[in-house]
């Protein structure tokens, strides 16, 4: 069963580690996810962007499958399935799909729109009981056509949209999607602690998990950091698995050209990559 990541986050606030948020992209990032989440006994949010959705063949294949293998393969931990940056379009098909979370990205809309269309998501998803995710000033790097300057969110505009009742809050503090340039200053915790200040018991959100240092991402976490999300890691992970089979000439092996073979390792990939992050996070053994 899929549900709201409201409970899920709360009970990561208070205990003081996060969960993991990570994005599919297909039936075999799904169930290296699943698994490796039932394995560790940890929760998890499946993250959805608009493009990977349309990838999908749509968000009804991707709640289909989802919910399928969730019966199959009798994962019994907490299960989100979550729009990652999405539209308000977007935001509506996925409630309409069976999605149970929700980010609404308006960061890049002038402050007051962005401001009343989560209103308006506030309401829908409070009725529906699923959890809503809002962005404050926008966050580095590029998403599926989102493009912002890595730049640090406004405490006070944080505030405004944490009282519409979100249910978790994602801010600019100099986090970046993709990989980190070299010249990367790291995070403002300075913002940080300001934003919490601000937004009390709002579950914070890390975008852009790929290639923060540990020790940045676990002073996060102890600031009010309560989901972070990971995509790009993933990607590379399965990427170097893959190059590695068939630079080592396994799929002309035998039956190596089966795709159950030839995507096997990337697979495994993505599941070490899940594990590593989900005992960095701390929600290992907390669902
Ligand atoms: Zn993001």
């Amino acid at each position: 069963m899929l549900v709201s990541a409201k409970d899920m986050l709360n009970k990561a606030r208070d205990g003081k580690y996060a969960v993991g948020q990570f994005n599919i992209n297909n039936l075999e990032w799904t169930k290296a996810i699943l698994l490796t989440a039932q394995e560790l006994n940890s929760p998890v949010i499946l993250g959805v962007s608009e493009g990977a959705g349309k990838y999908m063949c749509g968000f009804n294949t991707v709640v289909g499958m989802t919910k399928g293998m969730i019966e199959t393969l009798k994962i019994t931990v907490p299960v989100a399935l979550h729009l990652d940056h999405g539209t308000f379009e977007g935001a509506k098909a996925c409630i309409n799909a069976g999605f149970s979370s929700i980010m609404f990205d308006g960061s890049h809309l002038p402050f007051e729109e962005n401001f009343a269309k989560t209103t308006a998501l506030v309401n829908t998803c409070e009725v529906l009981g699923l959890s809503l995710e809002a962005e404050v000033g926008a966050i580095g790097g590029e998403e599926d056509g989102v493009i912002g300057k890595g730049e640090c969110a406004d405490p006070d505009e944080c505030k405004k949209i944490a009282d519409l009742g979100v249910t978790m809050l994602a801010a600019g503090i100099g986090n970046i999607h993709g990989k980190y340039p070299d010249n990367w200053e790291g995070l403002s915790f300075e913002t940080l602690e300001k934003i919490k200040a601000k937004v009390g018991d709002m579950p914070l959100v890390l975008h852009g998990g790929t290639g923060i240092p540990a020790d940045q991402i676990k002073k996060a976490i102890s600031l009010g950091v309560a989901k972070i999300n990971v995509n790009t890691e993933c990607q590379l992970a399965f990427q170097e698995a893959t190059r590695k089979y068939i630079e080592e000439g396994k799929d002309k092996v035998g039956k190596g050209f089966d795709p159950r073979k030839l995507l096997a390792p990337g697979f495994e990939a993505i599941k070490a990559t899940v594990k590593e992050k989900m005992e960095l996070f701390g929600s290992v053994g907390k669902a």
